[in-house]
């Protein structure tokens, strides 16, 4: 970048409370985002609320806790050394590994210099007549940079049910996205998970092989494919390595960023023994590419019905006890449109003897009393409980921070009745602020790897554009972010996905407006429209001229 103010290592030790660029959020985007505006010449500064890298994976270091998007795909793609010389050990990484793997990519490229830890932002201001954002952190920093750019996470604020009493228990108590790290030592102990999502899912099986006895309180149950992970073949690590540029392209190529596409072919059309043979098959394979057997899977609920009485099935046969298989069938919504899971003996482990199902269906938590938690129906006594009840996600993150554009307007009530949002890059009436991974764009429907690469590369490049330019500030306006706001809502109306409660439309949190957030148009379509909105000048952002 030409004109770019550059700053020497030693300014930055300083810590300047000046500087260009604040990024807030040091997991997966905030990374490469120093690393590519570091890169373009810009002082940076990151603000880190955890000890340390790695945001999601630092938080959620529950047992179990792994990716489900393979390690070869879910992992940075920008550098070809470091794709070359991380070595995975199994399909799916744990989250340990990958937070060794975060750890090594912030140290082998000197990028913790930047960074600092145990601080959170509480406000950031835009203030217009510097055209720069004021940002405050809970140390009672005050900082000004002309770009501020939250890389705060879409499933990065824990939500704790309020049940009375919890402050009355007497063991001891968690949440997944909370996880302490230290050792947590559940044997000989009787434990609880409340919640069957994706972090329960993962749970589950681990803590019941350590607790004397585990208690599975299940609200809705959902949809699980098998993982079958194991180590990584050498052979197919080779393979990949060989040709690892292809794999990338090709994930950037599909409707979710993984490099396998929905089938052209649809459900309906095929014959009952082409259909079970290709259900068969996937099931074989694991993971998500389960959901790509048919293009019509997402959008018709009959041939969405197919796939998950095939789903069904599998745990009919894979749990014992018909009542409790029964149970964990799900039956409320469309197969897929809740975010899929991904396990390992997740259904097996409610053969064991010292497991046992509780629906909350038929008896509700009523109370957690001193001893332990109390249903309609019954008492259990417990000495752990673990909360895997999820996160408020997408605009959760941000809300707790008071962020304010032009005019003093806070986000918050900008955002009142569900996120507005150009591309989910930037909201109009907040110049200049950057939010990676954002409500309307593909995000967490997505491999979150790709959509964050995606979104940091494009962001680099529209400030490089700035700071080329002369120019003082970029946002979207009000009619492109309108329009982008009901195309995101027409492509999820033409789904399966808003007949789902999920925490996609914020059904999880009590009063949230319910909102399909993320975009489901297609990642490789939502890159290329950023792509065509950069060539033409970032046609539907409003560009202002830096005052003389
Ligand atoms: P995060 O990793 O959430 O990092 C955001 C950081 O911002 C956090 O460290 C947080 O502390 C910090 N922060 C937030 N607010 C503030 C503040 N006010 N001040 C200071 N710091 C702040 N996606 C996939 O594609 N594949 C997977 O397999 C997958 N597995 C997942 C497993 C779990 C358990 C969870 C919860 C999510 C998973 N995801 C997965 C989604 C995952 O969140 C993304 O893949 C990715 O890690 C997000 O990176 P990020 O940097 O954007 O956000
Ligand atoms: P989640 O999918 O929102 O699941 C939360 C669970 O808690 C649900 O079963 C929910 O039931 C239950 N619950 C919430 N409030 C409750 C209450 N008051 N009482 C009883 N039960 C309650 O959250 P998550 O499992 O943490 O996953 C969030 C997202 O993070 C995932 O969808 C995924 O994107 C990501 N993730 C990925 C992985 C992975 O495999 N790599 C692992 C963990 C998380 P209801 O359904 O009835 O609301």
């Amino acid at each position: 970048m030409s004109n770019a103010p550059t700053r020497s290592p030693e300014d930055a030790a300083a810590r300047a409370d000046t500087v260009d660029a604040v990024i807030v959020g040091a997991g997966f985007s905030g990374i490469y985002m120093l690393y590519r505006l570091r890169e373009v010449g810009l002082s940076v500064r990151v603000i880190e609320a955890a000890s340390g890298v790695g945001g999601t994976w630092y938080w959620n270091c529950y047992p179990g806790s792994r990716c489900d998007v393979k390690s070869l795909t879910y992992s940075y793609s920008w550098s070809d050394e470091l794709q070359q010389e991380w070595q995975w050990t199994s399909e799916y990484a744990t989250q340990p590994e990958i937070l060794r793997y975060m750890n090594h990519v912030t140290d082998r490229f000197d990028l913790r210099r930047d960074m600092q830890f145990d601080t959170r932002v509480t406000a950031a201001a835009f203030d217009e007549e510097q055209s720069r954002w004021r940002i405050d952190t809970d140390r009672g920093e005050r900082l000004s940079a002309k770009y501020c750019i939250m890389a705060t996470g879409c499933i990065s604020r824990p939500l704790l049910p309020q049940y009375e009493g919890l402050d009355s228990f007497e063991g001891e108590w968690y949440h997944t996205g909370l996880w302490p790290h230290e050792e947590v030592d559940f044997a000989g102990k009787r434990v609880a998970v409340i919640g069957t999502g994706s972090s329960g899912i993962q749970a589950i099986p681990v803590i019941a092989q350590q607790a004397a006895h585990l208690t599975v309180f299940q609200r809705t149950p959902n949809f699980s494919i098998p993982a079958w992970d194991g180590p990584l073949d050498p052979a197919e690590e080779r393979e990949i390595k060989a040709n690892y540029a292809a794999l990338r392209s090709q994930a950037c190529e599909t409707s979710t960023g993984l490099p396998e596409e929905f089938r052209e072919a649809y459900a309906l059309e095929a014959t009952p023994e082409e259909r079970a043979r290709e259900f068969k098959a996937r099931w074989e394979a694991g993971g998500f590419p389960f959901l790509f057997a048919y293009s019509d899977l997402l959008t018709d609920r009959q041939a969405n019905e197919l796939a998950a009485e095939f789903v069904r099935n599998k745990i009919r046969a894979r749990v014992n006890d018909p009542e409790v298989a029964g149970l964990l069938c799900p039956d409320d919504h469309p197969f897929g449109t809740k975010r899929l899971c991904v396990d390992t003996d997740y259904y097996e482990t409610y053969n064991r003897d010292n497991v046992t199902l509780v629906s909350l269906k038929r008896s509700p938590i009523e109370a957690i009393t001193p001893t332990g938690v109390r249903t309609t129906d019954a008492e259990f006594e417990l000495d752990a409980i673990v909360f895997a009840t999820g996160f408020d996600t997408m605009t959760g993150t941000l809300f707790a921070i008071d962020i304010r554009g032009r005019g003093g307007v806070a986000l918050k009530d900008k955002w009142l009745a569900g996120p507005r949002a150009y591309l989910g890059v930037g909201t109009a009436g907040f110049p200049n602020l950057f939010t990676i991974t954002g409500p309307g764009s593909p995000s967490v429907i997505s491999n979150m790897m790709v959509s964050i690469e995606q979104h940091v590369d494009w962001m680099t490049e529209c400030i490089e554009y700035l700071e080329a330019h002369g120019l003082a500030s970029i946002e979207p306006t009000l009619e492109a972010e309108d329009e982008w706001v009901e195309h995101v809502n027409e492509a999820a109306e033409e789904t399966l996905f808003v007949e789902a409660s999920s925490w996609y439309v914020g059904a999880n949190v009590p009063g949230k407006p319910r909102v399909f957030a993320p975009y489901v148009g297609g990642a490789a379509k939502y890159r290329q429209k950023c792509e065509e909105v950069a060539a033409n000048g970032y046609e539907g952002f409003a560009l202002v001229a830096q005052s003389s």
